[in-house]
């Protein structure tokens, strides 16, 4: 089974949950109409679904060889790529200067769901590309910007993002490899980094790799961090290609999933040091990679709604085709109520995912191109609070839909051919990398509910009250329980709000312990009160799937929202019960 992109889903969500009609109207987006939204996300869907998407068990198979320092891609990937980039996909939100089209995070976001539904492997290179690009144009001199940045943005050549090392993962502060200054104004870059992705194949000429290292006098943590460009190929004034640089990949992984995306591990300044330019300033590059990290969370929080979708079709396709036991008489296992509560759950949890990532990229949008400072300024403080929330919880549930697409096979779902094992396979590293699920709650908790004091989720929580009360005016049958059950759910997330913001101050362990159960009860909150918005919408315009969607959103306030209580208790009464248990502790 294969994937067909979800147009008219998407289109929905993007205009009616995530506020795109209204910003249109509002002028946010210049002279873009509705229908270049809709000839935009049909054509990404026709790209994603005929070419993309069945190169996915192609990339699964055949992986990444790397021989003699060269990696060969699957079969297939670099025409789709290539005929991928020169459509303009990877500079759809990006500068219309550099080669880009200037196009909305919101509808990029939508596409990027597309592109990783299709093939996570094959999404996850441009999401590393899109980082640099927006690295560069942030912070790059205007001689960088010059030489590299429309390469970048039409995607003639990739980009690489390089944080990691053995001993520094989570704690980037930790990282060793070091710069030390070179004639011209240059750099040397010597050590190495692991988990590279795309650090090294042959889908394009050039690979521009951003790399995070020390200057010999840093000051020691984050604030002796620098951040260079080093290109794989130097790149010589009139824009052909020189020499190599002494950037090499040394070896790859071997993975769980995501086996057509190289993994690898750099290894830089066997011949000496390979020669880097500074981005931004030295000893401020975590500040450089943080204007990124927004849109790069949310690019992987994308993923997992993508997996989610995915696996979703699938599911709900052999469900259809598969007869066992007696429900309607010897009908298929889609009518056996187990079955049913499987792919409901799927459905539900993919489209609130759904939701919260364009909702998030709507903020970013504001942020950049909102009508003044303060609409700037709210812009970018609700994307601060709802990247955490987009990244981990679409994740999560990326990985927990897959498992039930699992399930609903049954033992054909452990068995690689019908391909729902490698969906479950694919999904668990977006839970993963561009920082964990639980440094993502961690931030979520200690720095972003403190923002201005708490008014930036008291804000959140207030928007989330009109629409419970939205829900219960319209007094709809349908509904059901839909608007009690979301009223709790939005106060057990208050409750848990303001504790944890005391807590920050007087027991800040306390508040870490809960971080993750609170993360999710925000997204039980958040996803059921956008697809209740959804319902709503559909009901004011008439929509032919109305009906349906007000049924969605009834399933998840009464089956999923529901949680909330629960996680409440956890996050409020759970602390000590974790800090009071001994663990073995591994001798110093
Ligand atoms: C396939 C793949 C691709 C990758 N691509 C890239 C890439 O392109 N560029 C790049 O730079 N990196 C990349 N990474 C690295 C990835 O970002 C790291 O693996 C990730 O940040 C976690 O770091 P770690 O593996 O060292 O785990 P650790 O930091 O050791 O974490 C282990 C566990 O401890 C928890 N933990 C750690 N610190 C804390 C804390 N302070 N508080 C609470 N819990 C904590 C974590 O949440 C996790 O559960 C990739 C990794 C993989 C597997």
């Amino acid at each position: 089974m294969t994937y067909r992109a979800p147009v008219s889903d998407i289109a929905f969500t993007l205009k009616h949950s995530a506020g795109l009609s209204g910003a249109l109207e509002d002028g946010l987006y210049g002279d873009l109409t509705e229908d270049v939204v809709d000839a935009v996300l049909e054509e990404a869907g026709k790209y994603a679904s005929d070419v993309i998407a069945p190169l996915n068990t192609v990339g699964d198979k055949h992986g990444t060889p790397l021989k003699d320092g060269v990696i060969t891609m699957p079969p297939g990937w670099k025409e789709a790529y290539t005929g991928w980039a020169q459509a303009g996909w990877n500079g759809l939100a990006g500068s219309t200067e550099w080669g880009g089209q200037g196009l909305p995070h919101a509808l990029n976001a939508a596409c990027i769901e597309m592109w990783n539904s299709a093939s996570m492997a094959f999404g996850i290179g441009p999401v590393l590309t899109m980082g640099a690009i927006e690295a560069l144009n942030n912070h790059g001199t205007d001689a960088l910007k010059q030489k590299y940045l429309e390469k970048l943005t039409t995607g003639a050549w990739m980009g690489t993002m390089q944080l990691t090392e053995p001993q520094a993962g989570s704690d980037v502060g930790a990282l060793r490899a070091r710069a030390e200054r070179a004639a011209g104004g240059t750099y040397r870059i010597t050590g190495s980094k692991i988990f590279i992705t795309y650090g090294e194949h042959d889908l394009t000429d050039n690979i521009i790799h951003f790399v995070l290292a020390r200057l010999p006098d840093a000051p020691p943590g984050t604030r002796g961090i620098s951040l260079f460009l080093v290109p794989k190929f130097f790149v010589n004034d009139d824009g052909s290609l020189g020499g190599r640089n002494d950037a090499r990949c040394h070896s790859i992984e071997h993975k769980l999933g995501i086996h057509g995306s190289p993994t690898c591990t750099m290894v830089y300044g066997d011949g000496g040091g390979a020669i880097g330019w500074l981005i931004g300033e030295e000893n401020r590059g975590l500040a450089c990679m943080f204007t990124m990290m927004n849109n790069a969370r949310l690019a992987v929080g994308l993923q997992g709604v993508a997996i989610a979708e995915r696996a979703t079709q699938q599911a709900m396709a052999y469900a259809n085709d598969r007869r066992q036991g007696r429900a309607d008489g010897n009908g298929a296992i889609i009518n056996h109520p187990d079955v049913r509560r499987m792919l409901l759950t799927m459905r539900a949890l993919t489209r609130a995912a759904r939701a919260i990532c364009y909702a998030t990229g709507a903020a970013i949008d504001r942020s950049h191109r909102g009508a003044d400072e303060a609409a700037r300024k709210a812009g970018n403080e609700r994307a601060s609070l709802l990247t955490p929330v987009a990244k981990a919880f679409s994740t999560d549930i990326g990985t927990e839909v897959a498992s039930l697409g699992v399930q609903v096979h049954g033992g054909m779902g452990f068995i690689e051919e019908t391909g729902a094992a490698q969906h479950y396979r694919d999904a668990r590293i977006a839970q993963i990398y561009e920082g964990t699920n639980g440094i993502q709650a961690i931030d979520l908790v200690t720095r972003k509910l403190p923002m201005n004091g708490g008014a930036v989720v008291r804000a959140y929580l207030d928007e989330l009250r009109k629409t419970v009360a939205a829900v219960r005016a319209t007094n709809h049958p349908a509904f059901g329980a839909t608007g009690a059950r979301l009223s709790d759910a939005v106060d057990s997330l208050n409750r848990a709000t303001a504790w944890l913001l005391g807590q920050l101050e007087k027991s800040p362990d306390a508040a870490l312990s809960g971080a993750t159960p609170y993360l999710r009860l925000f997204a039980s909150a958040a996803g059921g009160c956008a697809l209740a918005e959804e319902a709503l919408a559909g009901i004011r315009v008439d929509d032919a799937d109305a009906a349906s969607r007000v049924a969605l959103a009834r399933f998840f306030a009464e089956n999923i929202a529901v949680q909330a209580g629960g996680l409440e208790t956890t996050v409020t009464e759970g602390a000590d019960s974790i800090s009071d248990i001994a663990l073995p502790h591994a001798a110093a």
